[in-house]
């Protein structure tokens, strides 16, 4: 594939259709085309680094007695999560504001201060973005599938639906690059694999507390937490990568060093099928509009109205 040139190609065909929708659409095919070759090489190397953490669940998982079968599925949610998504955020990032070209490129050691700062602002709107799908329907039934993953490991990450992929494109990643610019390849490859690294690490089935660390680094108990069956950690750690965050606007949860709780949700099985997935946001979201029962995570209550009805003042 490395050979053929799908931008040139399209060029040919758009010049030889002449201007209007068809060549539209044709160019639109060919970003899309690249966008998916790029993501190809981008997961050979994260694949890489599942594999590796994989080995280490095997040693020291959190809970024991996770199979395949799950591991497979997550896999498989990937690729419909690349193809679909891609293809949603394709006018996006065609049409869609381009980060200031002026920034000029920095060094190894500027870039990794800009890189914590890129991952902290992402984080930031990320957080707030998080809370509302676990408060509003219509965008809990995009994060159900997510949170349905009943054996959390290293490939939970990948088990998004795809429509996450252009609404985050567009309401979490571009502000986060349209604030700090694009300041050349260090610092876009930096914030590449500093996410890719946080979101497997985070999923993670180790048995691993961080301890004082926790606040700092969003680590596989903190994050498990979040996506803990327990009532005693609905909607706490919201924050993908400080959870320092959580601290500061109020969510935060601290476990106990032994604490490692079961996950997944009621609403959605962790092994439905792919046909159950993919329609069910667009059967619970009308149901919902329509004044049905569309299921959120959260209660109506902020996190600080849960913690005094668990703990009455007298
Ligand atoms: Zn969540
Ligand atoms: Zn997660």
């Amino acid at each position: 594939m490395d050979g053929i040139d799908f931008e040139g190609i399209a060029a040919g065909l758009a010049s030889w259709i002449g201007s209007g929708p068809a060549t539209v659409v044709v160019s639109g095919l060919a970003t899309w085309v690249a966008l998916l070759r790029t993501a190809t090489s981008t997961l050979a190397v994260a694949l890489a680094a599942v594999a590796l953490c994989t080995a280490i669940e095997l040693f020291a998982p959190a809970e024991r007695g996770q199979g395949a079968r799950g591991r497979i599925r997550n896999l498989g949610h990937l690729v419909v999560f690349q193809v679909l998504g891609l293809a949603a955020v394709t006018p996006w990032i065609r049409y869609g504001p381009a980060p200031s070209p002026a920034a000029p490129a920095v060094g190894p050691v500027e870039a990794g201060i800009l890189v914590m700062a890129h991952l902290l602002a992402i984080d930031f709107v990320y957080y707030w973005y998080h809370r509302a799908q676990h408060r509003f329907p219509v965008l809990w039934a995009i994060h159900e599938l997510h949170h349905a993953d009943a054996e959390l490991n290293a490939t939970s990450s990948f088990r998004t639906y795809w429509l996450e992929l252009p609404v985050q494109a567009v309401l979490v990643v571009s502000p986060a690059m349209l604030l700090l610019g694009d300041r050349g390849s260090v610092h876009a490859l930096g914030v590449l694999v500093g996410s890719y690294a946080f979101l497997i690490f985070s999923h993670c089935n180790f048995r691993l507390a961080l301890g004082p660390l926790s606040l700092l680094l969003c680590g596989p108990q903190v994050h498990r937490i979040h996506h803990s069956r327990l009532p005693e950690h609905r909607d706490r750690n919201f924050a993908q990568y400080f959870p320092f965050l959580d601290r500061l606007f109020g969510t935060w949860y601290a476990p106990s060093p032994a604490e490692f709780p079961p996950t997944g949700v009621d609403g959605l099985a962790s092994d439905a099928s792919f046909a159950q997935v993919w329609m069910r946001p667009f059967r619970s979201v009308p149901e919902g509009l329509a004044g049905g029962e569309a299921p959120a995570r959260s209660s109506s209550r902020t996190p600080r109205e849960s913690r005094a009805r668990r703990h009455p003042r007298r």
